[in-house]
């Protein structure tokens, strides 16, 4: 692997940013997370098809990020390269009941512009930190309703082939989990809408974000839900159930506004999170018999 060859083969020929040892600390939503070896911004189609193939070619893994609003990174940080999509993809058009959107483009900004354009189907997006990329990995949603609903279809970019188009009715949708990321990385996507009434798309809007102030702890630094809910349970439940709403490791806390968040609360390392995380599974195994599985991915070595 040639991490110094990538980089210089790089920052000469992308017209997006190429840096060495960019702090994740800074691109995730927990605030914690050590250097990625390489930091790739990729403002084209071009720029995308390139890095993945230097990278390649120096044997240098990567992984695409979008907001890190559902990621853990190492304090060690990442060896590989962080590969973020830049300017060619934050773009939308809402148009003929669709919403065609980059997926570099926040989630949260594409909800508020079907609100100014009278459009429905959006507004279980509320309050969902993150990119479209992000969102479509996850299957990003809420139990009003979640993306692969209405996803009509997906660009794929796939190293060393090109773009591909996936149907949504094609794309295997899991709890928070789509087949897309194996696939290849996420360009584009087209999102069915339909239109509303205005004032009944802002009162759900409405609704769905004081609901979500009521019950979230939206002051400190989290990556939303830790587990996935168990079938025909709530992990915050349980979590609550075995006693272990409150307890801390160094920074890290389990919230005590919604058991199923890890807070940072004080300067806590990933190994306080992850360490937390474990507490959290090996307790609830104990006195429940159930296996909590995260929701939240991993980057670098635990
Ligand atoms: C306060 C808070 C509340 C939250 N509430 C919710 C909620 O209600 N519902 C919910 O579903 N989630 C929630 N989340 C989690 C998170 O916001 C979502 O999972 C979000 O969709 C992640 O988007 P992101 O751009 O930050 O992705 P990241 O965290 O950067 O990445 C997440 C995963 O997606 C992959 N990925 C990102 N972009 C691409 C791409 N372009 N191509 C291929 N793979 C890609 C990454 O490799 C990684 O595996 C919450 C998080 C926070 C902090």
């Amino acid at each position: 692997m040639s991490l110094e060859r990538a980089r210089a083969r790089l920052a000469g020929s992308l017209s997006g940013e190429v840096h060495s040892g960019e702090p994740m600390s800074r691109h995730t939503t927990y605030r914690v997370g050590g250097p990625a070896a390489l930091w790739v911004v990729a403002d084209t189609i071009a720029d995308l098809s390139l890095a993945t193939d230097v990278l390649l070619e120096e044997d240098v893994s990567y992984t695409v990020v979008g907001k890190g609003s559902n990621l853990l990174v190492a304090d060690a940080g990442y060896d590989g390269a962080v590969l973020v999509l830049g300017r060619d993809f934050k773009h939308h058009e809402i148009a003929d009941g669709t919403l065609r959107a980059g997926a570099g483009t926040i989630l949260a900004f594409l909800v508020q512009q079907t609100f100014h354009e009278g459009v429905a189907g959006m507004t279980w997006g509320v309050g969902i930190p993150g990119t479209l990329g992000g969102a479509l990995a996850m299957n990003a949603g809420t139990r009003e309703g979640w993306i692969g609903q209405i996803v009509e279809s997906v660009t794929l970019f796939v190293p060393g082939s090109g773009l591909s188009l996936v149907k949504g009715a094609a794309i295997e949708w899991g709890y928070r989990t789509s087949g897309l990321v194996r696939r290849g990385i996420i360009v584009e996507g087209v999102l069915r809408v339909t239109e509303g009434d205005p004032l009944r798309i802002r009162a759900e809007m409405e609704r769905n974000l004081r609901a979500r102030k009521a019950s979230q702890p939206l002051g400190l630094p989290s990556a939303g839900s830790v587990f996935v809910n168990p079938e025909g349970d709530s992990a915050g439940r349980l979590i609550e159930a075995a006693g272990c709403k409150g307890m801390r490791l160094g920074g890290a806390a389990v919230s005590t506004v919604h058991a199923n968040f890890i807070v940072n609360d004080g300067g806590a390392t990933a190994a306080d999170i992850a360490g937390l995380i474990r507490k959290l599974q090996m307790t609830v195994r104990d006195t429940h018999g159930v296996e909590l599985r995260p929701e939240i991915r991993f980057l670098g070595t635990f």
